[in-house]
């Protein structure tokens, strides 16, 4: 430990002696190799990533923005943060409020035309029923709003199966993946047009298939049905289930949906996610005449409206502790499994970097602090509340690029970067840019070291879709790594396989140190990251 702090405090030296003028070429970025030796020792050879994702999954559970899983997650990572000797472990609170929801019991059972237990998972937020449940399935099936209108009358005290059959069109195709050289040349060798990060689209894939989606729900909560049932769109018996759809209108702004969801929340009908196999095996039943009759039991609890949380820890800066660099990823997860891949393994990696550069006793020029955030499914709003409380605005503003000036506060003048980890169990491969090609030397220096490890591409791509966002929408530094997808959208995103066991203990020692290595880097060099000219 003692050995490194020397070896920092020659690298401060010796590079505030090669300050480059204003308007000068750049220095060539040089890193400290002995740190990142130690770095990489730490968290190959004594990591506890593992440790931390158990503790934020199985231990906990999920981690329902707003729930009590969440509230415990948030007090198992407040403990270790302390035992670790992270400085200032604490908890940031942040509006809307929203309502806490546990599943306590589920079943659902076929009766005829003959028994078989029905493979399903509630949506969260769902409203439970009374008692049991019994009763008949129909299908909702309307290209239209006149052929909708056939279906009134005919809803109301039945299961409705609401949506069209799965089809499975992945048997040929890998579970898994890994980039490959072919595909990291692609990736380099990309414009700077956006690439989704997730699959799918906007539901319904239009305006008009929206709106009549929502006049669908409308119908079947107008006619009292017994429940809605959707197909999950994974296969192979597993789960996709999120949070349930409210009647909305698409342009409606996210907070507005989410006061319209509490005003009529205690109406919903109860709202169902069936595994694909089931869904279709029911649809044909359907349409082939039998009578398809439903059993369901299903109680919840919803705790009382309450704030968000992020969590927030530091290892203090020394001669620039007003710059701060960060690191983090969102604690919040779906329900259906406890959140392994989306986003546990973002968490543990984070905390795991701060935890190796703190074992090592690291003493950074700059603040280095971790951002664990709550809310990032319902619509990042842990990453926007704390860009806005700490670090600035954007302003609408038609002379200026982007047609917004920025309005940082002392903190956002002064802020470095944030680092996210949000893609999964999979390893580094390289990182985006965020169009920022003013980095490109910089990264490829810091990934200097990484490249037998696999990690060495640079794209120019930006990519979106987490809370990366929350800081570039106010023109800050905010990236994300390329990782290896494994199943993250095959098997794991969103669905009732999204756990522990999906995490790979190499993959995820990897990640740590290149994370821990880039946190480190921007805390130490001399100047701050270049930020994007726009
Ligand atoms: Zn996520």
């Amino acid at each position: 430990m003692r050995i490194l702090s020397v070896v920092v405090f020659c690298l401060a030296v010796s590079s505030t002696l090669r300050a480059a003028a204003p308007g000068a070429t750049p220095a060539p970025e040089t890193v400290d190799t002995a740190a990142i030796s130690r770095i990489i020792d730490e968290g190959m050879n004594r990591s506890q990533v593992m440790e931390t994702l158990l503790g934020v999954t199985d231990v906990n559970g999920p981690r329902l923005t707003w729930s009590p899983g969440y509230a415990r997650a948030v007090e198992y990572l407040i403990a270790r943060m302390s035992a670790w000797g992270l400085e200032n472990p604490h908890v940031e609170r942040w509006a809307p409020l929203g309502v806490g929801w546990t599943l306590k019991e589920f079943s659902a059972n076929v009766l005829t035309p003959y028994a078989f237990p029905l493979h399903a998972y509630p949506r969260a937020w769902s409203n439970g029923v009374r008692g049991t449940v019994r009763a008949d399935v129909v299908h909702l099936e309307a290209a239209s709003d006149s052929a909708l209108q056939l279906y009134r009358g005919k809803l109301k005290g039945r299961f409705v199966l609401l949506g069209d059959s799965v089809e499975f069109d992945s048997p040929f195709q890998p579970v898994a993946t890994r980039e490959t050289d072919s595909s990291l040349l692609v990736l380099a060798n990309a414009g700077t047009e956006r690439r989704g990060r997730r699959p799918g689209g906007t539901p319904g894939g239009g305006m008009q298939r929206w709106i009549l989606a929502m006049r669908k729900l409308e119908l079947c909560q107008e006619e009292k049905a017994a429940g809605i049932l959707f197909p999950s769109r994974s296969e192979s018996g597993i789960l996709t289930v999120q949070g349930v759809t409210v009647p909305d209108h698409p342009d409606t702004p996210f907070a507005n949906r989410l006061q319209a969801y509490d005003r009529i929340r205690k109406e919903l009908i109860p709202q169902i996610s069936v595994s694909a196999d089931h869904y279709n095996r029911m649809l044909r039943l359907v349409h082939a005449g039998k009578q398809v009759t439903l059993e369901l039991e299903l109680e919840v609890e919803a705790t009382p409206p309450d704030s968000g949380a992020n969590v927030i820890a530091e290892i203090p800066g020394t001669d620039l502790r007003d710059e701060v660099v960060m690191v983090g990823g969102h604690l919040d997860s779906w329900h259906g499994g406890t959140g392994g891949n989306d986003n546990g393994t973002g968490v543990a990696t984070s905390m795991e970097a701060m935890r190796i550069l703190k074992a090592l006793g690291v003493k950074p020029r700059r603040t280095i602090r971790i951002g664990l955030w709550g809310g990032e499914e319902q619509g990042l709003y842990g990453s926007e509340a704390y860009v806005s409380a700490h670090l600035g605005k954007a302003v609408e503003d038609s002379s200026a690029p982007r047609g917004k000036r920025y309005e940082y506060k002392p903190e956002g003048e002064k802020f470095c970067a944030y680092f996210n980890n949000d893609n999964g169990t999979g390893r580094i491969r390289g990182i985006y840019l965020q169009g920022n090609e003013a980095l490109r030397p910089i990264f490829r220096k810091w990934l200097e070291p990484f490249r037998d490890k696999g990690a060495f591409t640079i794209t120019p791509l930006p990519t979106g879709g987490t809370d990366i966002l929350s800081f570039n929408e106010i023109g800050l530094p905010g990236f994300q790594f390329i990782q290896d997808d494994i199943d993250y959208f095959t098997r794991t995103w969103h669905t009732t396989s999204d756990t522990y066991d999906r995490a790979l203990p190499d993959d995820l020692k990897q990640a740590s140190v290149i994370m821990a290595t880039f946190i480190y880097n921007a805390a130490m060099r001399d100047e701050p990251l270049p930020r994007k000219q726009w």
